[in-house]
Protein backbone atom coordinates (compact mmCIF):
# COMPACT_ATOMS: atom_id res chain seq x y z
CA UNK A 1 0.00 0.00 0.00
CA UNK A 2 1.52 3.24 -0.85
CA UNK A 3 0.96 6.38 1.09
CA UNK A 4 -1.63 8.19 -0.66
CA UNK A 5 -3.77 5.26 -0.42
CA UNK A 6 -2.95 5.30 3.64
CA UNK A 7 -3.45 8.74 3.57
CA UNK A 8 -7.18 7.91 2.23
CA UNK A 9 -7.92 5.46 4.56
CA UNK A 10 -6.90 7.42 7.48
CA UNK A 11 -9.15 10.46 6.26
CA UNK A 12 -12.24 7.98 6.35
CA UNK A 13 -11.56 6.95 9.47
CA UNK A 14 -10.88 10.23 10.87
CA UNK A 15 -13.88 12.03 9.17
CA UNK A 16 -16.18 9.47 9.70
CA UNK A 17 -17.03 8.71 5.91
CA UNK A 18 -19.53 6.56 4.99
CA UNK A 19 -19.48 5.88 1.73
CA UNK A 20 -16.85 6.32 -1.17
CA UNK A 21 -18.09 6.80 -4.61
CA UNK A 22 -15.64 5.50 -7.12
CA UNK A 23 -16.02 7.46 -10.49
CA UNK A 24 -15.21 7.36 -13.90
CA UNK A 25 -16.50 8.44 -17.53
CA UNK A 26 -18.06 6.87 -20.56
CA UNK A 27 -17.25 7.46 -23.90
CA UNK A 28 -20.04 10.18 -24.17
CA UNK A 29 -18.60 12.21 -21.32
CA UNK A 30 -21.37 10.79 -18.86
CA UNK A 31 -20.23 10.62 -14.92
CA UNK A 32 -20.80 7.24 -14.02
CA UNK A 33 -20.65 6.33 -9.94
CA UNK A 34 -20.31 3.38 -7.75
CA UNK A 35 -20.23 3.83 -4.07
CA UNK A 36 -18.61 1.37 -1.71
CA UNK A 37 -18.45 1.06 2.18
CA UNK A 38 -15.21 2.18 3.44
CA UNK A 39 -14.66 -1.55 4.64
CA UNK A 40 -14.24 -2.38 1.00
CA UNK A 41 -11.71 0.20 0.27
CA UNK A 42 -8.30 -1.62 1.01
CA UNK A 43 -9.62 -4.10 -1.17
CA UNK A 44 -10.72 -1.82 -3.76
CA UNK A 45 -6.80 -0.63 -3.76
CA UNK A 46 -5.72 -4.06 -4.10
CA UNK A 47 -8.32 -5.63 -6.49
CA UNK A 48 -10.31 -3.12 -7.87
CA UNK A 49 -14.08 -3.45 -8.15
CA UNK A 50 -15.11 -5.49 -10.87
CA UNK A 51 -18.45 -4.35 -13.39
CA UNK A 52 -20.35 -5.16 -16.15
CA UNK A 53 -18.25 -3.14 -18.76
CA UNK A 54 -21.25 -4.00 -21.48
CA UNK A 55 -23.56 -1.68 -19.47
CA UNK A 56 -21.45 1.12 -19.60
CA UNK A 57 -21.77 3.46 -23.52
CA UNK A 58 -18.89 2.51 -25.63
CA UNK A 59 -16.95 0.29 -23.38
CA UNK A 60 -17.23 -3.18 -24.19
CA UNK A 61 -18.83 -6.02 -25.97
CA UNK A 62 -21.40 -8.76 -24.15
CA UNK A 63 -18.86 -11.24 -24.49
CA UNK A 64 -15.74 -9.66 -23.49
CA UNK A 65 -18.37 -7.91 -20.42
CA UNK A 66 -15.47 -8.01 -17.22
CA UNK A 67 -13.78 -5.16 -15.92
CA UNK A 68 -12.26 -3.02 -13.01
CA UNK A 69 -12.27 0.40 -11.49
CA UNK A 70 -9.50 0.95 -9.99
CA UNK A 71 -9.42 4.22 -7.21
CA UNK A 72 -6.84 6.72 -8.19
CA UNK A 73 -5.93 8.03 -4.52
CA UNK A 74 -4.68 11.10 -5.83
CA UNK A 75 -8.02 12.30 -6.35
CA UNK A 76 -9.72 11.67 -3.35
CA UNK A 77 -11.94 14.40 -2.15
CA UNK A 78 -14.77 14.60 0.57
CA UNK A 79 -17.86 16.12 -1.41
CA UNK A 80 -18.71 18.76 0.84
CA UNK A 81 -22.65 18.66 -0.31
CA UNK A 82 -23.13 15.12 1.19
CA UNK A 83 -21.54 16.60 4.29
CA UNK A 84 -23.97 17.19 7.02
CA UNK A 85 -21.70 17.77 10.41
CA UNK A 86 -22.04 14.03 11.35
CA UNK A 87 -21.64 12.10 8.56
CA UNK A 88 -19.93 12.39 5.08
CA UNK A 89 -19.24 11.01 1.70
CA UNK A 90 -15.70 11.39 -0.76
CA UNK A 91 -15.16 10.26 -4.42
CA UNK A 92 -12.43 8.79 -6.17
CA UNK A 93 -11.78 8.77 -10.23
CA UNK A 94 -10.94 5.49 -11.16
CA UNK A 95 -9.03 4.07 -14.09
CA UNK A 96 -10.40 1.14 -15.68
CA UNK A 97 -8.63 -1.82 -16.35
CA UNK A 98 -9.59 -5.22 -17.69
CA UNK A 99 -9.43 -8.32 -15.62
CA UNK A 100 -5.81 -9.13 -16.63
CA UNK A 101 -4.54 -6.09 -15.49
CA UNK A 102 -3.67 -3.94 -18.89
CA UNK A 103 -5.61 -0.90 -19.09
CA UNK A 104 -8.88 -0.36 -21.08
CA UNK A 105 -8.92 0.95 -24.37
CA UNK A 106 -12.29 2.04 -23.75
CA UNK A 107 -11.23 4.33 -20.63
CA UNK A 108 -11.36 8.25 -21.32
CA UNK A 109 -9.04 8.66 -19.31
CA UNK A 110 -6.50 6.14 -20.25
CA UNK A 111 -6.92 7.91 -24.13
CA UNK A 112 -6.07 10.78 -22.17
CA UNK A 113 -3.18 9.48 -20.66
CA UNK A 114 -1.59 8.07 -23.40
CA UNK A 115 -1.14 11.29 -25.58
CA UNK A 116 -0.16 13.37 -22.27
CA UNK A 117 2.82 10.26 -22.18
CA UNK A 118 3.35 11.21 -25.84
CA UNK A 119 3.82 14.84 -24.81
CA UNK A 120 5.67 13.49 -21.94
CA UNK A 121 8.00 11.60 -25.02
CA UNK A 122 8.78 15.03 -26.84
CA UNK A 123 9.70 16.45 -23.38
CA UNK A 124 6.04 18.22 -22.32
CA UNK A 125 3.84 18.49 -19.76
CA UNK A 126 0.15 19.84 -20.70
CA UNK A 127 -1.56 22.55 -18.67
CA UNK A 128 -5.06 23.66 -18.84
CA UNK A 129 -7.57 26.53 -18.02
CA UNK A 130 -10.64 25.83 -19.19
CA UNK A 131 -13.37 28.99 -18.96
CA UNK A 132 -16.48 26.81 -18.44
CA UNK A 133 -19.93 28.62 -19.08
CA UNK A 134 -23.64 27.39 -18.49
CA UNK A 135 -27.21 28.50 -17.60
CA UNK A 136 -29.25 28.21 -15.36
CA UNK A 137 -32.63 27.65 -15.27
CA UNK A 138 -35.77 28.00 -12.94
CA UNK A 139 -36.91 24.71 -14.69
CA UNK A 140 -36.34 21.74 -16.55
CA UNK A 141 -38.64 20.14 -19.25
CA UNK A 142 -37.93 17.25 -21.19
CA UNK A 143 -40.86 17.57 -22.75
CA UNK A 144 -39.37 19.71 -25.39
CA UNK A 145 -40.85 23.03 -24.47
CA UNK A 146 -38.72 25.79 -24.08
CA UNK A 147 -36.87 26.64 -20.65
CA UNK A 148 -37.29 29.74 -18.45
CA UNK A 149 -33.65 31.41 -17.59
CA UNK A 150 -33.38 31.61 -13.58
CA UNK A 151 -32.30 35.35 -14.47
CA UNK A 152 -32.60 38.67 -16.75
CA UNK A 153 -28.93 39.74 -16.38
CA UNK A 154 -26.27 40.17 -19.18
CA UNK A 155 -22.83 40.37 -19.38
CA UNK A 156 -20.74 41.08 -16.29
CA UNK A 157 -23.60 42.08 -14.55
CA UNK A 158 -24.10 42.21 -10.99
CA UNK A 159 -28.20 41.60 -10.44
CA UNK A 160 -28.84 41.75 -6.59
CA UNK A 161 -32.71 40.27 -7.18
CA UNK A 162 -31.50 37.31 -8.81
CA UNK A 163 -30.70 34.01 -8.05
CA UNK A 164 -26.82 34.28 -9.91
CA UNK A 165 -23.94 36.02 -7.25
CA UNK A 166 -25.26 33.46 -4.41
CA UNK A 167 -25.53 30.91 -6.89
CA UNK A 168 -21.94 31.64 -7.71
CA UNK A 169 -20.67 32.47 -4.02
CA UNK A 170 -22.09 28.97 -3.51
CA UNK A 171 -20.90 26.83 -5.95
CA UNK A 172 -17.18 28.85 -6.03
CA UNK A 173 -17.02 27.84 -2.52
CA UNK A 174 -17.70 23.60 -2.71
CA UNK A 175 -15.15 23.99 -5.85
CA UNK A 176 -12.39 25.38 -3.25
CA UNK A 177 -13.61 22.56 -1.00
CA UNK A 178 -13.14 20.09 -3.22
CA UNK A 179 -9.08 21.32 -4.23
CA UNK A 180 -10.71 23.21 -7.43
CA UNK A 181 -9.55 26.61 -7.88
CA UNK A 182 -11.72 29.40 -9.49
CA UNK A 183 -10.13 32.20 -11.06
CA UNK A 184 -12.63 34.05 -12.60
CA UNK A 185 -16.55 34.13 -12.28
CA UNK A 186 -19.17 36.31 -14.12
CA UNK A 187 -22.30 36.88 -15.23
CA UNK A 188 -22.16 35.67 -19.23
CA UNK A 189 -24.55 37.21 -22.22
CA UNK A 190 -27.86 35.36 -21.81
CA UNK A 191 -30.29 35.07 -19.35
CA UNK A 192 -29.39 32.97 -16.59
CA UNK A 193 -25.60 32.54 -18.40
CA UNK A 194 -22.95 31.99 -15.57
CA UNK A 195 -19.19 30.87 -16.64
CA UNK A 196 -16.56 29.99 -14.47
CA UNK A 197 -13.04 29.73 -14.65
CA UNK A 198 -10.44 27.44 -13.47
CA UNK A 199 -7.37 27.81 -12.69
CA UNK A 200 -4.51 26.15 -14.73
CA UNK A 201 -3.51 22.73 -14.19
CA UNK A 202 -2.08 19.71 -15.61
CA UNK A 203 -4.15 17.97 -18.25
CA UNK A 204 -5.67 14.93 -16.68
CA UNK A 205 -6.24 16.82 -13.16
CA UNK A 206 -8.24 19.34 -15.37
CA UNK A 207 -10.52 16.65 -17.03
CA UNK A 208 -11.35 15.41 -13.78
CA UNK A 209 -12.21 18.86 -12.54
CA UNK A 210 -14.63 19.34 -15.38
CA UNK A 211 -16.46 16.37 -14.39
CA UNK A 212 -16.41 17.40 -11.19
CA UNK A 213 -17.37 20.73 -12.03
CA UNK A 214 -20.79 19.66 -13.91
CA UNK A 215 -22.11 17.71 -11.37
CA UNK A 216 -21.30 19.69 -8.57
CA UNK A 217 -22.74 22.94 -10.47
CA UNK A 218 -25.94 20.77 -10.79
CA UNK A 219 -26.15 19.43 -7.23
CA UNK A 220 -25.57 23.33 -6.23
CA UNK A 221 -27.91 24.73 -8.71
CA UNK A 222 -30.90 22.02 -7.33
CA UNK A 223 -30.21 23.56 -3.47
CA UNK A 224 -30.32 26.72 -5.06
CA UNK A 225 -33.54 26.02 -6.24
CA UNK A 226 -32.54 26.50 -9.46
CA UNK A 227 -30.99 24.12 -12.15
CA UNK A 228 -27.57 24.09 -14.01
CA UNK A 229 -27.80 22.99 -18.03
CA UNK A 230 -24.68 22.95 -19.86
CA UNK A 231 -26.44 21.85 -23.30
CA UNK A 232 -24.01 23.86 -26.30
CA UNK A 233 -27.07 26.14 -27.44
CA UNK A 234 -30.07 25.88 -25.54
CA UNK A 235 -31.57 29.19 -26.77
CA UNK A 236 -32.26 29.85 -30.17
CA UNK A 237 -32.13 34.17 -29.62
CA UNK A 238 -29.09 33.83 -26.85
CA UNK A 239 -25.60 32.81 -26.97
CA UNK A 240 -24.67 29.25 -26.17
CA UNK A 241 -22.32 27.78 -23.88
CA UNK A 242 -18.21 27.06 -24.76
CA UNK A 243 -15.59 25.58 -22.99
CA UNK A 244 -12.79 27.66 -24.15
CA UNK A 245 -9.49 25.50 -22.77
CA UNK A 246 -6.50 27.97 -22.66
CA UNK A 247 -3.57 25.12 -23.58
CA UNK A 248 0.15 25.49 -22.38
CA UNK A 249 3.30 23.19 -22.93
CA UNK A 250 6.10 22.91 -20.16
CA UNK A 251 9.86 22.20 -20.83
CA UNK A 252 10.38 21.26 -16.68
CA UNK A 253 9.68 24.83 -15.58
CA UNK A 254 10.03 26.68 -18.62
CA UNK A 255 7.05 27.60 -20.95
CA UNK A 256 7.52 26.03 -24.37
CA UNK A 257 5.05 28.67 -25.69
CA UNK A 258 6.95 31.45 -24.58
CA UNK A 259 9.83 33.84 -26.85
CA UNK A 260 10.56 36.82 -24.59
CA UNK A 261 12.23 37.81 -28.36
CA UNK A 262 9.21 37.47 -30.28
CA UNK A 263 6.76 40.48 -30.83
CA UNK A 264 3.54 38.13 -29.82
CA UNK A 265 5.98 36.70 -26.72
CA UNK A 266 5.08 33.12 -29.06
CA UNK A 267 7.76 30.98 -29.64
CA UNK A 268 8.04 28.81 -32.73
CA UNK A 269 6.66 25.53 -30.98
CA UNK A 270 3.99 27.73 -30.01
CA UNK A 271 3.34 29.19 -33.80
CA UNK A 272 3.48 25.43 -34.71
CA UNK A 273 0.99 24.29 -32.08
CA UNK A 274 -1.48 26.55 -33.27
CA UNK A 275 -1.28 25.64 -36.75
CA UNK A 276 -1.64 22.26 -35.62
CA UNK A 277 -4.61 23.06 -33.91
CA UNK A 278 -6.62 24.97 -36.42
CA UNK A 279 -5.16 22.44 -39.84
CA UNK A 280 -7.20 19.53 -37.84
CA UNK A 281 -9.77 21.54 -36.44
CA UNK A 282 -12.48 19.80 -39.22
CA UNK A 283 -11.18 16.29 -38.31
CA UNK A 284 -11.59 16.96 -34.49
CA UNK A 285 -14.50 18.78 -34.47
CA UNK A 286 -17.12 15.74 -33.42
CA UNK A 287 -15.27 15.36 -30.51
CA UNK A 288 -15.20 18.83 -28.95
CA UNK A 289 -18.49 19.21 -30.40
CA UNK A 290 -20.01 15.73 -30.10
CA UNK A 291 -23.79 16.71 -30.40
CA UNK A 292 -26.45 17.67 -32.64
CA UNK A 293 -26.95 20.66 -30.72
CA UNK A 294 -23.56 21.53 -30.89
CA UNK A 295 -23.75 22.94 -34.35
CA UNK A 296 -26.52 25.62 -33.48
CA UNK A 297 -23.60 27.21 -31.43
CA UNK A 298 -21.10 27.62 -34.15
CA UNK A 299 -23.11 30.56 -36.13
CA UNK A 300 -22.37 33.86 -36.89
CA UNK A 301 -23.03 36.22 -34.52
CA UNK A 302 -23.01 34.38 -31.03
CA UNK A 303 -19.13 35.23 -30.25
CA UNK A 304 -18.61 31.57 -31.50
CA UNK A 305 -15.82 30.72 -33.81
CA UNK A 306 -17.51 29.68 -37.51
CA UNK A 307 -13.46 29.28 -39.28
CA UNK A 308 -10.19 27.55 -38.56
CA UNK A 309 -8.62 30.89 -38.12
CA UNK A 310 -6.21 32.29 -35.58
CA UNK A 311 -6.16 35.98 -33.91
CA UNK A 312 -5.04 38.37 -31.35
CA UNK A 313 -8.03 40.63 -29.83
CA UNK A 314 -10.28 38.76 -32.19
CA UNK A 315 -12.96 37.05 -30.30
CA UNK A 316 -13.97 35.45 -34.12
CA UNK A 317 -11.41 33.20 -34.33
CA UNK A 318 -11.29 29.91 -33.56
CA UNK A 319 -7.74 30.09 -31.46
CA UNK A 320 -7.17 33.57 -30.06
CA UNK A 321 -3.75 34.21 -28.38
CA UNK A 322 -4.72 36.08 -25.00
CA UNK A 323 -2.55 39.39 -24.61
CA UNK A 324 -3.38 40.37 -21.04
CA UNK A 325 -0.28 39.86 -19.36
CA UNK A 326 2.17 39.11 -22.86
CA UNK A 327 5.59 39.76 -20.30
CA UNK A 328 4.30 36.98 -18.31
CA UNK A 329 6.32 33.92 -19.36
CA UNK A 330 4.28 30.98 -17.27
CA UNK A 331 1.05 32.84 -18.84
CA UNK A 332 2.00 32.09 -22.33
CA UNK A 333 -0.81 30.35 -23.45
CA UNK A 334 -3.35 29.55 -26.33
CA UNK A 335 -7.14 29.87 -25.99
CA UNK A 336 -9.16 27.10 -28.24
CA UNK A 337 -12.76 28.63 -28.62
CA UNK A 338 -14.26 26.14 -30.35
CA UNK A 339 -15.19 23.20 -27.83
CA UNK A 340 -18.35 23.45 -26.16
CA UNK A 341 -19.88 22.56 -22.66
CA UNK A 342 -20.71 19.39 -23.19
CA UNK A 343 -18.01 17.85 -24.50
CA UNK A 344 -16.34 15.03 -22.64
CA UNK A 345 -12.75 16.70 -21.45
CA UNK A 346 -10.64 14.08 -21.71
CA UNK A 347 -11.36 12.73 -25.08
CA UNK A 348 -11.48 16.79 -26.39
CA UNK A 349 -7.78 17.50 -24.37
CA UNK A 350 -6.59 14.13 -26.30
CA UNK A 351 -7.32 15.19 -29.48
CA UNK A 352 -6.73 19.40 -29.15
CA UNK A 353 -2.97 17.98 -27.90
CA UNK A 354 -2.60 15.20 -30.87
CA UNK A 355 -3.36 18.22 -33.25
CA UNK A 356 -0.89 20.55 -31.53
CA UNK A 357 1.78 17.93 -31.06
CA UNK A 358 1.24 17.23 -34.76
CA UNK A 359 2.05 20.60 -35.91
CA UNK A 360 5.25 20.61 -33.69
CA UNK A 361 6.70 17.48 -35.05
CA UNK A 362 6.08 18.54 -38.58
CA UNK A 363 7.17 22.09 -37.84
CA UNK A 364 3.64 23.05 -39.55
CA UNK A 365 3.64 26.92 -40.56
CA UNK A 366 1.17 29.40 -38.79
CA UNK A 367 -1.00 30.90 -41.49
CA UNK A 368 -2.01 34.70 -41.64
CA UNK A 369 -3.34 36.24 -38.47
CA UNK A 370 -7.21 37.03 -38.96
CA UNK A 371 -7.39 40.66 -38.60
CA UNK A 372 -10.82 40.78 -39.63
CA UNK A 373 -13.88 40.01 -37.72
CA UNK A 374 -15.18 36.78 -39.32
CA UNK A 375 -18.61 37.03 -38.58
CA UNK A 376 -19.56 40.26 -40.81
CA UNK A 377 -17.86 38.81 -44.09
CA UNK A 378 -19.85 37.39 -46.75
CA UNK A 379 -19.24 33.75 -47.07
CA UNK A 380 -17.60 34.03 -50.36
CA UNK A 381 -15.17 36.77 -49.14
CA UNK A 382 -14.42 34.31 -46.35
CA UNK A 383 -13.56 31.58 -48.93
CA UNK A 384 -11.47 34.25 -51.39
CA UNK A 385 -9.58 35.09 -47.60
CA UNK A 386 -8.90 31.53 -47.72
CA UNK A 387 -10.57 31.17 -44.11
CA UNK A 388 -12.09 27.17 -43.82
CA UNK A 389 -15.50 26.89 -42.54
CA UNK A 390 -15.78 24.36 -39.17
CA UNK A 391 -18.59 21.88 -39.85
CA UNK A 392 -22.26 23.20 -39.81
CA UNK A 393 -23.06 20.38 -38.77
CA UNK A 394 -22.58 16.65 -36.64
CA UNK A 395 -22.88 14.95 -40.25
CA UNK A 396 -20.42 17.25 -41.62
CA UNK A 397 -18.51 16.77 -38.87
CA UNK A 398 -18.40 13.02 -38.57
CA UNK A 399 -17.77 13.12 -42.30
CA UNK A 400 -14.47 15.13 -41.57
CA UNK A 401 -13.74 12.60 -38.76
CA UNK A 402 -14.30 9.68 -40.18
CA UNK A 403 -11.31 10.43 -42.36
CA UNK A 404 -8.92 11.77 -40.15
CA UNK A 405 -5.96 9.07 -39.22
CA UNK A 406 -4.81 11.91 -36.71
CA UNK A 407 -8.02 11.24 -34.29
CA UNK A 408 -8.55 7.40 -34.91
CA UNK A 409 -4.60 7.44 -33.52
CA UNK A 410 -5.47 9.44 -30.90
CA UNK A 411 -8.59 7.96 -29.58
CA UNK A 412 -7.27 4.63 -30.71
CA UNK A 413 -9.49 2.25 -32.93
CA UNK A 414 -12.04 1.03 -30.17
CA UNK A 415 -13.07 4.29 -28.87
CA UNK A 416 -13.01 5.94 -32.68
CA UNK A 417 -15.11 3.03 -33.89
CA UNK A 418 -17.39 3.42 -30.98
CA UNK A 419 -18.48 7.09 -31.15
CA UNK A 420 -18.42 7.11 -34.84
CA UNK A 421 -21.31 4.10 -34.57
CA UNK A 422 -22.68 6.26 -31.47
CA UNK A 423 -23.00 9.77 -33.47
CA UNK A 424 -24.06 8.28 -36.53
CA UNK A 425 -26.94 7.04 -34.68
CA UNK A 426 -27.80 10.29 -32.87
CA UNK A 427 -27.73 12.20 -36.34
CA UNK A 428 -30.30 9.79 -37.93
CA UNK A 429 -32.45 9.80 -35.05
CA UNK A 430 -32.19 13.62 -35.41
CA UNK A 431 -32.95 13.79 -39.18
CA UNK A 432 -36.09 11.59 -39.02
CA UNK A 433 -37.58 14.18 -36.85
CA UNK A 434 -40.10 16.88 -38.14
CA UNK A 435 -39.27 20.00 -36.41
CA UNK A 436 -41.22 23.18 -35.12
CA UNK A 437 -39.38 24.98 -37.57
CA UNK A 438 -40.55 23.11 -40.28
CA UNK A 439 -44.31 22.84 -38.92
CA UNK A 440 -44.47 26.52 -38.81
CA UNK A 441 -43.26 27.55 -42.24
CA UNK A 442 -43.89 24.24 -44.28
CA UNK A 443 -47.30 23.39 -43.13
CA UNK A 444 -49.68 25.98 -45.68
CA UNK A 445 -47.23 24.42 -48.74
N1 LIG B 1 -20.76 32.14 -25.34
C1 LIG B 1 -19.83 32.33 -26.43
C2 LIG B 1 -19.67 31.03 -27.21
O1 LIG B 1 -20.54 30.25 -27.28
C3 LIG B 1 -18.48 32.82 -25.95
C4 LIG B 1 -18.51 34.13 -25.22
C5 LIG B 1 -17.13 34.60 -24.77
O2 LIG B 1 -16.38 35.11 -25.62
O3 LIG B 1 -16.79 34.38 -23.61
O4 LIG B 1 -18.67 30.74 -27.78
MG1 LIG C 1 -17.21 33.60 -21.84
MG1 LIG D 1 -12.41 33.19 -23.43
Amino acid sequence: MDRQQEFVLRTLEERDIRFVRLWFTDILGYLKSVAIAPAEMEGAFAEGIGFDGSAIEGFSRVFEADMVARPDPSTFQVLPWETDGVTAAARMFCDIAMPDGSPSWADPRHVLRRQLSKAADQGFTCYVHPEIEFYLLKNMPIDGSVPEPADNGGYFDQAVHDAAPNFRRHAIEALEAMGISVEYSHHEGGPGQQEIDLRYADALSMADNVMTFRYLIKEVAINDGVRATFMPKPFTDHPGSAMHSHLSLFEGESNAFHDPDDPMQLSPTGKQFIAGILTHANEFSAVTNQWVNSYRRLVHGGEAPTAATWGRANRSAMVRLPMYTPNKASSRRVEVRSPDSACNPYLSFAVLLAAGLRGITEEYELPEEAEDNVWALTAAERRAMGYRELPNSLSDALEQMERSELVAEALGEHVFDYFLRNKWAEWSAYREQVTPFELKNHLPL
